[in-house]
């Protein structure tokens, strides 16, 4: 057992803001993974059924779980009571989220990289790789093309390498902003690149950016030695305290992830509680979105597959998550296959991305060729347009959403997390997204989705009119209009 020690899971401030109860001054920015305290959790729960249904019933109240009911469910394995968690969090995504599915996608900016990650192709050592970083009118050129598919929401994503430092994601970030096409615009930025110095995360604050997103990959240090081989990457614990440098930049919408296959499925799920449970601890506010990519093939990666993650791993564990996160958004993106992709939404999923092109300049190109892996991260399993996600998701009773409303009326941090109450959905998120699925449908959808959205827009206009809280539909229906007028940009 390493020497320092956590605060006590118990004292996890449940989804209320609490000043009294979290802020624990001397616990930022400090390693906050205990890999013994997380199997001690995991091998000590043997739970019976009345046990398990009682953490379902808690997070069903919407309330954080600890640790130790994570390991409940984790340990839960028996087909029935996997199918009760999996009830749970379908029930639960319901209440939180609506039928609500968010939009967008990643845009790759430069591959070059002086780490040597061995499941990546972007590795230093990969000479097969063709490197290359988008120059500014290959990156407006890129933008609209997006803007003209219809996308409004970007994570921008960079290798890690002295080229790309925090003036230079900062600069990106803005000629993002800048590019307009027609009605299209982007309206959020995400980014996911490498960890900087809290210098470097107030320049990209600055820049106006969504989410910073770090995935710690692995949260074991051992694994994690294995697996990291070369470059400033493989320093464990400056990765891990990443995102505490980012809160004290003043960046307080943060994403957290693990790349599933490295090591074993349950000690990550834990491990993602445990950074949720630090974050709300130490800085008030929980990580706005988890993602858990698994590990596809990539060029010159070596894996050897001994904790690959199954599709029914997979699903259970994103059912884990969504009941022990209530609040934490979850992101599921295009390494997973549609089928995967449609079972895996219905336990929890709150975003995806769609129309989805991993090669530099390729959206530009509109190349819709074979992967060449030399030339991508990794190969992806859903390659659809963004159109024919939308199109899916609105015949199977989702309501697609470019919604960017939060964030541009600072509803982010802790103060989102005060918006996060029942009502809150149905008066802004699910009018928000009516109206930017409204402009999707009258500037980029061809006749028959649009015919569809029109169909799926009423239904849900319907279903808030019979709703008890305050919602406005003849505000949102006025509205409506207006975008079919020609306005843009109306939201909540
Ligand atoms: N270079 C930055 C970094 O490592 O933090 C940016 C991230 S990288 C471009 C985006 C993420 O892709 C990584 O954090 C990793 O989790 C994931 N990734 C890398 N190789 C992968 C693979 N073979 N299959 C699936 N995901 C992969
Ligand atoms: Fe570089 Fe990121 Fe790939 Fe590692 S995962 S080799 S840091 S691009």
């Amino acid at each position: 057992m390493r020497n320092f020690v956590l605060y006590n899971d118990n004292r996890i401030p449940e989804m209320k803001f609490q000043p009294e109860k979290c802020n624990i001054p001397d616990q930022r920015m400090k390693p906050f993974i205990d890999a013994d305290e997380i199997w001690h959790h995991i091998n000590q729960a043997k739970p019976s059924v009345e046990e398990v249904r009682t953490v379902i019933a808690k997070s069903l109240n919407k309330q954080r779980l600890t640790l130790a009911e994570t390991a409940i469910l984790i340990s839960a394995d028996t087909p029935e009571l996997i199918e009760e968690i999996k009830d749970g969090a379908r029930r639960l995504k319901e209440m939180v989220y609506g039928n609500r599915i968010v939009l967008f996608a990643p845009l790759y900016i430069g591959n070059k990289c002086t780490n040597n990650c061995s499941y990546c192709g972007f590795r230093s050592t990969n000479t097969d790789a063709i490197r290359s970083t988008l120059n500014d009118q290959e990156l407006v050129s890129e933008v609209e093309a997006l803007e003209d598919n219809g996308q409004k929401r970007l994570i921008l994503v960079y290798g890690e390498h002295p080229d790309y430092g925090p003036e230079y994601i900062a600069h990106t970030v803005r000629v993002v902003y800048g590019v307009r096409k027609g009605n299209g615009e982007i309206r959020r930025v995400n980014v996911n690149a490498a960890p900087l110095e809290i210098e470097g995360f107030r320049i990209v604050k600055d820049s106006g950016i969504g989410t910073y997103q770090i995935f710690q990959e692995t949260y074991d240090p051992d694994i994690y030695k294995h697996y990291h081989l070369g470059g400033r990457k493989r320093n464990y614990e400056y990765r891990l305290t990443s995102l505490d440098r980012a809160q004290e930049a003043g960046i307080d919408d943060v994403g957290i992830g693990a790349l599933f296959g490295l090591y074993d499925w349950r000690f990550e799920v834990m491990a993602l509680v445990r950074h949720t449970n630090h974050l709300e601890a130490c800085y008030n506010v929980g990580p706005h979105t988890i993602s858990f990519p698994r590990i596809q093939e990539a060029s010159a990666m070596n894996f050897d597959g001994k904790y690959r993650v199954s599709d029914e791993e997979f699903t259970r564990l994103v059912a884990i998550l969504r009941l022990a996160v209530p609040y934490t958004g979850l992101i599921l993106t295009a390494r997973e296959n549609a089928a995967v992709r449609n079972e895996v939404m219905r336990f929890g999923v709150s975003q995806i991305d769609g129309g989805t092109k991993l090669e530099l300049g390729s959206y530009a190109e509109n190349k819709n060729e074979e992967q060449d892996l030399n030339r991508e991260q990794f190969h992806i399993n859903d390659s659809r347009s963004l159109n024919e996600i939308i199109d899916e998701l609105l015949s199977t009773d989702y309501l697609p959403s470019f919604c960017t409303a939060c964030y541009r009326l600072g509803r982010t941090g802790e103060h989102f997390m005060e918006f996060s109450v029942p009502g809150f959905i149905k008066r802004f998120c699910s009018p928000n997204a009516i109206l930017t699925l409204t402009e999707y449908l009258e500037d980029y959808a061809p006749a028959e989705t649009k015919a569809k959205g029109y169909k799926v827009v009423e239904e849900n206009l319907l279903e808030l009119e019979k709703a008890h809280e305050k919602v406005n539909v003849p505000e949102i229906r006025q509205r409506i209009e207006k975008i079919k007028g020609g306005e843009r940009d109306l939201y909540f």
